[in-house]
């Protein structure tokens, strides 16, 4: 047995009060990654603080004309929901190829965006990894390494972030806002993970006094060009391999604006200023796809059993652009269970 305390938030002000106190406190959300974890003893919080029925469950429009996701609206709801659906599909394609339906209607928008790795090793608690207890090294860099990363590793760990919904979040440059003892702030998605660096024990750039309370869209959402690919050993219930979120705005047969996003291959979702600048203001074709590809995947590197990725990638950065392009997005394969 391994004894821990819980206790619900009242509110966002009594949610940060109880984490300020420290003493190893954990929120939990929808639980469905933090239980897995206490259960294999990986993770142990000797308080749990319960966010479940904080008021953070809406989804609004913004005086901007984009929306405001609280952090805790269930991922299936917001997957469904109308505006989602209708100006943001890559958001609603890329939750719906995550997990079960089951786990969606669990799992809530802030624990996605902090749900830890499924690096095997970190869930092994009988072999050395730094992200789990830093400084016994990694298991990973010269074992099975077919799942991990290939772009912004470090020799501390190869690790991938693990969410679909994060990838969409990336290419359409959500804002992360969250509340902490000195007051509000907002976070931009692409500083809100970390590469892994020689701390790859810290996931986020979240304090550890900090909850999230919204996800911002801006208004931009891509509706009529995107597509989101999930490459995975299984068509349900399994991680990606790679994917790739890909959003584009035309203006005839040429790119105006375009978003790249890549999952399963680093520490967090992958942009690459490089890539999207190739793409825009040239022709939507395959030779532009391809370049982008290139310079995308020009620092890739794999660690022996994940070296199919990089091709893997490039295949899958050319089909998605295509989609993207052609408006005809990927089926979404658990469209229709809800
Ligand atoms: C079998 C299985 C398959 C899955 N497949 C996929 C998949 O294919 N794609 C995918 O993207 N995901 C997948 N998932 C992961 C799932 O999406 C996550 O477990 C889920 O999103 C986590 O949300 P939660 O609310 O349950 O988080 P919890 O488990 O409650 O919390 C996770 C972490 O976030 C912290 N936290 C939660 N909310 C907040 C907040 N508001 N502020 C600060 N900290 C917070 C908690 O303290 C904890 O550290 C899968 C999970 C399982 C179990
Ligand atoms: S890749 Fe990261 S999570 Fe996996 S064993 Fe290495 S340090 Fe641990």
């Amino acid at each position: 047995m391994i004894p821990f305390r819980y206790a619900r938030a009242n509110d966002v002000a009594d949610a940060v009060r109880q984490i300020a106190a420290g003493n190893g406190a954990k929120f939990i959300a929808g639980g469905t990654n933090l239980i897995d974890l206490m259960k294999e003893d990986v993770e142990r919080p000797t308080r749990l603080i319960d966010i479940s029925r904080l008021p953070l469950n809406k989804v609004e429009e913004t005086s901007d004309g984009g929306l405001r996701i609280g952090a805790m609206v269930p991922n299936s709801d917001l997957a469904w929901h109308p505006l989602v659906e209708q100006r943001y599909p890559l958001l609603s394609s890329a939750i719906l190829a995550g997990a079960s339906a089951q786990l969606r209607n669990m799992a809530s928008t802030g624990g996605n965006l902090l749900q830890r790795t499924r690096c095997l090793y970190f869930y092994d608690t009988a072999t050395p990894c730094n992200k789990r207890d830093p400084g016994s090294g990694c298991s990973a860099i010269d074992g099975l390494n077919r799942m991990h990363a290939i772009l912004g590793t470090s020799a501390a760990c190869i690790a991938t972030h693990p969410s679909d919904m994060c990838v969409a979040l990336a290419a359409l440059e959500a804002r992360v806002r969250v509340a902490g003892p000195s007051g509000e702030r907002d976070i931009a998605f692409a500083d809100f993970h970390r590469l892994p660096g020689d701390t790859p024990e810290r996931d986020s750039n979240l304090g550890v006094d900090e909850i999230i309370t919204a996800i911002e869209l801006p208004a931009r959402g891509f509706a009529a060009h995107y597509s989101y690919l999930k490459i995975r050993d299984r068509l349900s219930y399994a991680f990606a391999l790679v994917s790739v979120a890909a959003a584009l705005e035309l203006d005839g047969g040429n790119i105006r604006e375009a978003r790249l996003a890549l999952g399963g291959v680093a520490h967090r979702p992958w942009r690459d200023g490089a890539a999207e600048a190739a793409l825009r203001g040239k022709a939507a074709n395959e030779a532009t796809f391809e370049q982008a590809a290139d310079l995308l995947l020009r620092e890739a590197k794999g660690f022996g059993h994940n070296d199919f990725k990089i091709d893997l990638a490039r295949r899958a950065i050319v089909r998605t652009l295509t989609q993207a392009a052609r408006g005809t997005p990927q089926s979404q394969s658990d469209k229709k269970i809800r």
